[in-house]
This record gives structure tokens, sequence and C-alpha cells, in this order.
């Protein structure tokens, strides 16, 4: 038993030549919300309350697809989406179409604390976010010229994107790098065994207006109970259709497989090229698999071992180190 953080900052096909330039400041992000997190699960904050503060600054960061930095739909808008769920209560909450609250996860926060619902969307999640008083901004705020060029590429391929996975022929020539964004998510259990998962997206690039995702949904893109805490990242509809993040749980439960186990099963069912998740397990396991060519990724455990990498560990000069 002890404490345990894992986050993402999206999974895909990010290619191993990802010039430095899209990669520093993208682990540097990495490190900051993973010390943040460390740093809140040792002053014993709830992990409900760590899993919220780390994805908040994910959210806050442009390097990643949520919050500001989120991708764009086909009409050139952003349509935030997040989840969060308390693992000891089962208690969740979920937001969709969100185009201009800042922090998307801690509405889906008031959504659970003070609504009767687990599940608001588009004009009435907008509405109550004003009722709350949480921060809000012009929708431009949210939109980087990267996720307008982006969009620019995708429709000329007349594809939606999930924003690096096969990057589009030919359409990123000069900005590989930038191209590499994704998801956030973060999992975390106390030295008690109190579980909780946060997960946050602007979804995928050219994706149609009113889409949503595998993110919002209890089960899919964000789980928690009493065995373990998953966020998946990927192709949404692959991750709603494998039920991923609910299935590691149920592995666990049901057939008595180990995290690692549990999520290596699912993982390996999800079709290749379209799924990655981070976990953690009451006992203070932590997972972090991907079927995909990477994933930003991060994790420390009580015990002492933290890791940050993109790729499979040992290429390209992933990090694996421990942290004394
Ligand atoms: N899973 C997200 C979605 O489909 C995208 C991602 O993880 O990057 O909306």
């Amino acid at each position: 038993m002890g404490w345990a953080i894992a986050l993402h900052g999206g999974a895909g096909d990010i290619p191993l030549s990802l010039p430095a330039e899209g990669r520093a400041p993208r682990e540097a992000a990495l490190r900051h919300c993973l010390e943040l997190g460390v740093a809140a699960l040792k002053a014993n904050r709830p992990p409900l309350d760590v899993v919220e503060l780390v994805v908040r600054e994910l959210e806050n960061s442009p390097c990643f697809n949520a919050g500001k930095g989120s991708v764009l739909t086909t009409n050139g808008t952003v349509e935030m989406e997040a989840c969060i769920m308390d693992g000891n209560t089962k208690k969740c909450g979920a937001v969709s179409g969100l185009s201009t609250v800042v922090n998307a996860i801690s509405l889906a926060r008031l959504v659970m604390e003070r609504t009767p619902h687990i599940y608001l969307a588009f004009d009435g999640a907008e509405a109550f976010a004003r009722e709350q008083g949480v921060e809000t901004a012009h929708s431009s705020h949210f939109i980087t010229p990267e996720n307008v060029e982006r969009l620019k590429n995708a429709k000329e391929a007349k594809r939606v994107q999930i924003d690096y996975t096969e990057p589009i022929k030919g359409a990123i020539p000069s900005s590989i790098g930038d191209s590499q964004i994704g998801t956030v998510g973060c999992v975390a259990v106390d030295g008690h065994g109190i579980l909780a998962s946060a997960t946050s997206t602007g979804g995928l690039v050219n994706k149609m207006a009113g889409r949503i995702g595998d993110t919002p949904i209890i089960g899919a893109g964000t789980y928690a109970n009493s065995y373990c805490a998953v966020s998946a990242t990927g192709k949404g509809e692959s991750i709603i259709q494998a039920t991923v993040a609910r299935d590691v749980a149920a592995l666990m439960e049901y057939k008595g497989l180990s995290l690692k186990e549990a999520a290596a099963y699912v993982i390996e069912r999800t079709p290749k090229g379209n799924v990655g998740l981070v976990a953690v397990s009451a006992n203070g396991e932590v997972t972090m698999p991907f079927n995909t060519t990477g994933m930003f990724r991060a994790c420390a455990t009580e015990d002492g071992y933290s890791e940050i990498g993109i790729w499979p560990s040992g290429i390209n000069g992933d990090l694996e180190y421990p942290n004394k």
C-alpha cells in the first residue's frame, strides 16, 4: 500500500523524429504536473482533489488537446468535454460541448457535487457554468493558431483526425512536431487505497459539431472504483466500443487479474493504434500501456519509482529513473 499517481497527455502515432521543440515543452509540462500531483498526495490531499488539480494544469497548457489548446470541430469551434470519478463512492460528473469554460474538469466535478445528475452538455452545461460562477473566457481564447492549421489540413485531406495519429500525408510538412498533442488525464490513489480518475479533451480534429467521444463516458474513457482508477486516450469511438476503462476494473473485480494484467488484456484486444491508458490500483500499483506508437505519460509511486515517457521504455531517450 502507498500512494501512486499517473497522468497522460494523449496517445497516438507520435513519430520518433519528433523535434526537440515539439518534445521539450511537453516533457516539461508532464514533469511539472507530476511534481504538482506528487506534492499534493504527500500533503495528504484527497485523490479527487489531486486529479482535478493536475488535469486543470494540463488544461491550462496549450501543449495538449484540452482546455486552451483544444482541437477544432469542422465548424472551427471548440467543444470541450471532461469527466471525473471518485472510486470510493462511485460518484461521477461529466460535461460535453463546452465552448467558454476554462477548466472543464472543475465543471464536471461541480456536476457531480451540486446536481442530482451525472452528465450535462452544450447549452445546459454552459448555463450551469454561469450559475456556478466558474471561470469562463471568450471561445477565441481556446483556439490556437496551430489548431486552426490542423483543421485546415484535416479538411484538405477530408479526414476526421485523431489529433496526431497518422499525421495527414504531406499536410503538416514543416510542423509535424507541433501536431503531437493529446487528450489529458490523471489517476491517483492515496495510502488508504482511495482512488480517483479525471480526463479532459477537445476531442478529434475536424469532428462533427455535437460529436461526443469516450472521455466523458463513464466506463469508456474514465472510470474509478475500489479496485482501480483508469483514464484512457486514443480514438474515442474504439474506446467506447471496447468499454476500455470499465473492462480493466471488471477484469480485476470478477477475474482477479492484477492491474497490469487487466490493462494489458484490454489494450491487446482494442484495435492496434487506437488506445492508451494510465491506471493505478488500490494497493499503489501503476501501469501505462498503449498500442499506439507513443503516449505522453508520467507516473510516480510512494516507493520511489518515477517515469516520464513518450515512446515505449528505452526508445529514443525516454526517461525511466528512480526518484529517491
Ligand atoms: N479520446 C479522445 C476522443 O476521441 C481523443 C484523444 O484521446 O486524443 O475524443
